[in-house]
């Protein structure tokens, strides 16, 4: 079989069928900076970074050297059964950037798994110390934290869930910013506060473990938290004893134009979950930040408060060689500042070329999204437009995406995109979409 057939009849393509996928195919065999090219040679700026990781585009020779380096040394070894320079370079370099105290770190292979890490550390910790009621966990309707079951039952999208019998771990969403989205209304910091805080009372703080929030919710359509939103919410957890975990496994290493979300926002959670930009995406990882007292209480303790948790590639040598160089080139190349500036740039010249119908962008970084309408109805647009804007975009040699219902754009290009990448974006992803919206 040829690729492209034995990819149609073999590979099982996430989250879609292959009715679908088949129009859509394509096979990207190399990538130069921001742009994808595919088997046929075709170019194609990558609106959104791989799937938001490959911050630093597709041919960065200082993390393929540091990897290359790595996996010629010593390609493997597992940290449940002895350690490695990498992971202990790098542990050094998360505490460096993440919030005061929270100076230890559960690596792991992905966003999911660290997902998973979190909530299992919250229920273990709060038998430990002494409070087995504690044990559900809040998220918000519209939350992204991952497939993996745990992490399925605190994603906040009834339609993930619908197929699997799911005894999560007593875990409810709160109505969030997504929901005022849906509801095409306003909903302010207090309002959004208001609705965790009746969840968790309904809920019983007592029995409590955590809330997990994405300061930027990305797969809702890159929707930003209002900082008195997450201070007030570490607020409340700090008195009722609940933990506050930040998923960063999307806003983490530069996308807001911060390092961590957390720091832009200027509030301390006591776990912080990584993913994605971590490396790269030039290999798979995830990493865990915790409050000092918890590693404390479960690595000093007696045998009993041990943490019988891990992954055999959680903190691969090469992917944490991947990471140490990616935190270097963020830091080296001043991207966070660029982040901050291109976003901008980007967000307007968006909002200057997009047509009426399609005017709402939101930004925070290079995280931006734009919502939908329908051209004639109002409300908004149905899937198959934001498909087929899709496809119109990839037609103009663009890479863009729809997220959850089909009717918000998200972009999140690369780091290393130049101001005319910016505006090729934004004048490519107007005239698809005025391209669809025009008959
Ligand atoms: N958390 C957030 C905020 C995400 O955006 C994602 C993936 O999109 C995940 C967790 C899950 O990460 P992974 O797909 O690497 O398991």
């Amino acid at each position: 079989m040829d690729v492209k057939t034995a990819d149609l009849a073999r590979v099982w393509h996430p989250f879609q069928q292959t009715s679908i996928y088949r129009d859509r195919q394509l096979i990207i065999r190399g990538g130069e900076g921001p742009y994808i090219i595919d088997d046929e040679g075709r170019r194609y700026l990558d609106g959104i970074s791989g799937l938001w990781n490959v911050c630093l585009g597709y041919s960065e020779p200082r993390v393929a050297a540091a990897m290359h380096k790595q996996a010629t040394t010593m390609p493997f070894t597992s940290l449940i059964v002895f350690s490695h320079e990498p992971a202990a370079l790098l542990a050094e370099r998360l505490a460096e950037i993440a919030p005061q105290g929270l100076d230890t770190v559960f690596f792991t292979s992905g966003g999911s798994e660290a997902v998973e890490t979190a909530i299992k550390l919250v229920r273990h910790v709060n038998l430990v110390r002494g409070c087995p009621a504690k044990q559900k966990i809040v998220s918000l309707h519209g939350g992204y934290h991952g497939m993996a079951y745990g992490a399925l039952s605190v994603t906040g999208f009834g339609i993930d869930k619908a197929a699997f019998v799911l005894e999560a771990p007593g875990s409810a969403q709160a109505p969030s910013l997504y929901t005022a989205v849906l509801e095409q209304r306003d909903m302010d910091a207090a309002e959004a506060f208001a609705h965790v805080r009746r969840c968790i009372e309904m809920l019983d703080a007592s029995t409590v473990g955590a809330v997990i929030v994405e300061p930027v919710m990305g797969v809702a359509g890159m929707i930003p938290q209002p900082a008195q939103f997450l201070a007030a919410l570490a607020e409340f957890c700090a008195l009722a004893g609940i933990f506050l975990i930040f998923d960063e496994v999307a806003t983490g290493f530069g996308r807001t134009g911060w390092m961590l979300a957390a720091d832009r926002a200027g509030v301390r959670p006591d776990i912080v979950v990584l993913g994605k930009g971590i490396t790269a995406g030039y290999a798979p990882l995830g990493a865990v930040l915790i409050d000092r007292p918890l590693f404390d209480l479960c690595q000093d303790g007696p045998p009993e408060t041990a943490f019988m948790h891990g992954f055999t590639y959680g903190g691969h040598p090469v992917a944490c060689a991947a990471a140490l160089a990616t935190m270097s080139v963020i830091e080296a190349d001043g991207l966070c500042e660029k982040v901050r500036l291109d976003g901008a740039r980007l967000a307007q010249g968006l909002r200057e070329a997009m047509p009426p119908a399609a005017r709402s962008v939101r930004q925070t970084g290079l995280m931006l999204s734009i919502d939908l309408l329908d051209p004639v109805m109002g409300g908004f647009a149905a899937p198959e437009l934001g498909a087929a804007v899709v496809a119109e975009a990839r037609r103009r040699g663009v890479i863009l995406r729809t997220t959850y219902g089909g009717f918000t754009l998200n972009l999140a290009p690369p780091f290393v995109c130049t101001s005319a990448d910016l505006d090729l974006l934004a004048s490519v992803t107007a005239s698809a979409v005025t391209a669809v919206w025009t008959p």
